[in-house]
C-alpha cells in the first residue's frame, strides 16, 4: 500500500514553473531543497465528496500510485514521493525534459523506418514490462509518450500518465469506458472485458499515424470515430503509405485486429521482423522505407492546435462550474489551475468520454 505523506510538499520542494497540464493535473518543475535535484510535481485535486464534480477519487489516485511503484523500468516514468493535503495529492515524479516523441519527430526533415523503430522498440519494452505485471495503461496516445532528454544521440522513451491504468488481479473481469476515442480498442466501446490487448490496439493506431500522418479511424465527430473502430473501417491509402514497407503494414495489421485474443502481444511485437529483422532483405527494407514526414507534420500541428483548443474549452467550463460553486459555498483556496478540475465533456457525445476528451476530435 502506497504511503501518502501528510507533510507540506513545499517544506521539501520549491515549486517552479508549469511543465504541462492535463484534464486532472497540473505538472510543475520542483526543486528538492535537500539535494538540489529537479523533479516534476504532478498536482491532483481530490474529490471532496461523492457528489462533487471537481477532482479525482482518492481510491483512483491510490491505484495510480500503487501502479507507479510496481513498474520501475527505464521506459516508464519513476515515482519518487507522494504528498497529500486536505485538497490535493502531489506525485513527485522523475523529470522528463525531452518533450513529446511526436513533437521531436515532427521537427525532423525526414526519418527512416529503422529510426522510428528504435522508438517503437522502447515503447514496446516498457509496455511488455507493465503487461508482465498484469498492468494495463489504457490511455496510450502521443501525449503520453515522452523523451527523457532530446539532446542525447539516442533519446530515451518514457511512458507517462497512469491515471487510467489498471492492475488486473487473477481471474478479474474488468470493464472501463474511459479512453481517448481515436486510440481506444473496440472492446472498450462495446463494454466487453478488457485485457493487455487494449494497449496493443493503441500501439497499432500510434504506429499507423507515425508512418503515415493519418489517423486510421478518425471521423468528423467522436461518434463517427467510434463507429469506424467498431466496423474496422481503415485502409492503407496508397498516397499516404507509398514510402512504407510491407513489413510495417503487416505489423499494424496484426495489431488492428478486432478480436483481442488474436492481437499481437508486446512480446510478440518485439519479435516481429519489422522490429527485429532476421534476414538482410528485411534489414534493407527498413532502411529503404521512411515515414511520410509531410503528412506527419500536418497531423502533429493539427493535434497541437486541438489540444490548445480543448484546454481553452475546459477552462471556460471550469469558470462556469466555479461560478456555480461559488454561488453555493466558498471557492477552494488551494485551487491551482483550471484544467485539473474539469471532469466530463458534457457537450461530448459518448459516455466513454467520461474521463478524457480526444485531442483530435
Ligand atoms: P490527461 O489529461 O491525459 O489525463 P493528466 O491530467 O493525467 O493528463 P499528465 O498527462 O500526467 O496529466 O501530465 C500532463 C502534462 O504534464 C503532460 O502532457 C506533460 O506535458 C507534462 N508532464 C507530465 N509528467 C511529466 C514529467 N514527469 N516531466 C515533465 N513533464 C511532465
Amino acid at each position: 500500500m502506497a504511503v501518502f505523506k501528510p507533510e507540506n510538499v513545499e517544506d521539501f520542494y520549491e515549486i517552479g514553473e508549469v511543465l504541462g497540464s492535463g484534464h486532472f493535473a497540473q505538472v510543475r518543475k520542483v526543486h528538492e531543497r535537500a539535494t538540489g535535484t529537479y523533479w516534476a510535481g504532478k498536482f491532483l485535486k481530490i474529490r471532496k465528496n461523492a457528489c462533487s464534480r471537481l477532482g479525482l477519487d482518492r481510491s483512483r489516485l491510490e491505484e495510480e500510485v500503487d501502479i507507479l511503484h510496481a513498474i520501475q523500468h527505464p521506459n516508464i516514468i519513476t515515482l519518487k514521493d507522494v504528498f497529500e493535503s486536505r485538497a490535493e495529492v502531489v506525485l513527485v515524479l522523475e523529470l522528463v525534459t525531452g518533450g513529446e516523441l511526436f513533437d521531436f519527430i515532427a521537427e525532423k526533415e525526414n526519418l527512416l523506418e529503422s529510426e522510428a523503430i528504435e522508438f517503437m522498440e522502447q515503447i514496446l519494452k516498457g509496455l511488455g514490462f507493465m503487461h508482465s505485471k498484469n498492468i494495463v495503461h489504457f490511455d496510450l496516445k502521443p501525449e503520453n509518450i515522452m523523451l527523457s532528454d532530446r539532446v542525447a544521440p539516442h533519446p530515451n522513451i518514457k511512458l507517462i500518465d497512469f491515471g487510467l491504468a489498471h492492475r488486473f488481479h487473477q481471474g478479474e473481469e474488468y470493464r472501463s469506458s474511459s479512453g481517448t476515442p481515436q486510440y481506444i480498442a473496440p472492446e472498450v466501446i462495446t463494454s466487453d472485458p478488457l485485457s493487455t490487448a487494449a494497449d496493443m490496439w493503441s500501439i497499432g493506431v500510434i504506429t499507423f499515424i507515425l508512418l503515415s500522418g493519418l489517423s486510421p479511424f478518425q471521423g468528423d465527430t467522436d461518434d463517427e470515430t467510434l463507429r469506424n473502430i467498431i466496423i474496422m473501417n481503415y485502409e492503407f491509402a496508397a498516397q499516404y503509405f507509398s514510402m512504407t514497407s510491407s513489413m510495417a503494414k503487416d505489423f499494424i495489421q496484426k495489431l488492428l485486429v478486432k478480436d483481442p485474443s488474436e492481437r499481437m502481444t508486446a512480446e510478440e511485437c518485439l519479435l516481429h521482423p519489422w522490429i527485429k529483422p532476421i534476414t538482410r532483405t528485411q534489414v534493407a527494407k527498413r532502411n529503404r522505407s521512411s515515414i511520410n514526414m509531410k503528412s506527419f507534420k500536418k497531423f502533429n500541428a493539427r493535434r497541437k492546435w486541438k489540444m490548445s483548443y480543448n484546454m481553452v474549452w475546459m477552462c471556460n467550463r471550469l469558470v462556469r462550474l466555479n461560478l456555480l460553486c461559488k454561488g453555493r459555498s466558498e471557492a477552494d483556496p488551494l485551487e491551482r489551475q483550471c484544467e485539473s478540475d474539469v471532469e466530463d465533456g458534457e457537450s461530448k457525445p459518448a459516455s466513454l468520454l467520461r474521463r478524457r476528451l480526444s485531442s483530435s476530435s
